[in-house]
This record gives structure tokens, C-alpha cells and sequence, in this order.
């Protein structure tokens, strides 16, 4: 079986491309210890369209600094991530960004949300069973967007109460 993630990289239509990919302090220090080097992020205002995850109100307010910066991933003027090669990510899964590892889950701090839209996946009836087979479960989607929260609030808790996700 073709896996998806693969024909989208044949199609030029990778979700690696377009994003501003958020880094949390944790995703800097493992990405630091795996590449022996730092200048793979930058900090810039964020783009509205690509900032991921671009539903969640509580999102943006949550990453940006106080004049209105977020740290991301630096990109290529095709908008291509740095760390994108011809045959795939440069970075092993467990030194990803949380963000990357969690698409193409839709989320929220309390819970998985769904498959995001924009994946060829989510057209699939069986989505969840075609993640599961790449070893993408939402058990492990749970850990990471545990952590992601974990990682963005540090001891800080700078918006308040944690979303519920049945205030949708
Ligand atoms: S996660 Fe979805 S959008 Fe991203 S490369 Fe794989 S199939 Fe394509
Ligand atoms: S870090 Fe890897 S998975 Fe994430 S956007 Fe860049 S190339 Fe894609």
C-alpha cells in the first residue's frame, strides 16, 4: 500500500509546506540536541493563514509574545520547511515539533477534536483506521498534545482556564 503521506510528497502537496510550524521550548531543546545547532527557528508576527492550528480562538494568544511574535520554524520563500529533504523530514519522529507529530489531528488542550480537512486522509470513511496503520493512534496524538500544553505554559499560565471541548 502507497502511504498518503507519500503521494502528497510526490504531488508537491506535503503539509510540510505553507505552515508556520509553533515551537515549544521542549521541541527547541531536542531539535538543538539532534542537529548540534540552533539556527533552524526564527521569530516573526504570525501569518493568520498559516499558523497552525488556525481553529482554536485560544491558539494565537497563547504563543504570541507581548509584541505580537511567535517562534517557528524558519521557511524557504516557497514557504518549504527547513528541516524539509527529498526523502522526507530531517528529523526522526521523536525529535519532531509537537505540532508536526499531532497533523493531521485537529485539537484541542483537552482533547482530540478530529482529522484535519485539509489532509487527503480525512476524505477516507476509515480515517482513523488508515492512522492507526501509520502508527499515528489517537492514544499517541493524546501524549503529545499533553505535552504540547505542558511544554507552551511552562509554569506561567498566561490565558486562564483550559478550553473544554464541549464549549466546542
Ligand atoms: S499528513 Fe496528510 S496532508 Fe500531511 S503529508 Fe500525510 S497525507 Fe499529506
Ligand atoms: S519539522 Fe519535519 S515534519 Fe515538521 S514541517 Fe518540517 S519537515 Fe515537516
Amino acid at each position: 500500500m502507497v502511504m498518503p503521506c507519500a503521494i502528497c510528497a510526490s504531488l508537491g502537496k506535503s503539509c510540510c509546506k505553507g505552515y508556520q510550524i509553533y515551537l515549544t521550548p521542549g521541541d527547541i531543546s531536542r531539535i538543538s540536541d539532534y542537529l548540534k545547532a540552533s539556527d533552524f527557528y526564527t521569530v516573526e508576527p504570525p501569518v493568520l493563514t498559516d499558523i497552525e492550528p488556525d481553529y482554536d480562538p485560544l491558539w494565537l494568544p497563547m504563543i504570541m509574545s507581548e509584541d505580537h511574535q511567535v517562534r517557528v520554524l524558519k521557511r524557504g520563500a516557497d514557504k518549504q520547511c527547513y528541516l524539509a529533504t527529498d526523502r522526507g523530514c530531517l528529523l526522526p519522529l521523536n525529535r519532531r515539533p509537537l505540532i508536526c507529530r499531532l497533523f493531521p489531528y485537529d485539537f484541542k488542550e483537552t482533547c482530540i477534536l478530529g482529522i484535519d480537512a485539509s489532509c487527503p486522509i480525512s476524505k477516507d470513511r476509515n480515517w482513523q483506521t488508515v492512522l492507526d496503520r501509520m502508527d499515528m493512534t489517537e492514544a499517541k496524538a493524546n501524549l503529545w498534545r499533553d505535552l504540547l500544553y505542558e511544554e507552551i505554559r511552562g509554569k506561567n499560565d498566561p490565558v486562564g482556564s483550559p478550553l473544554s471541548c464541549e464549549n466546542g
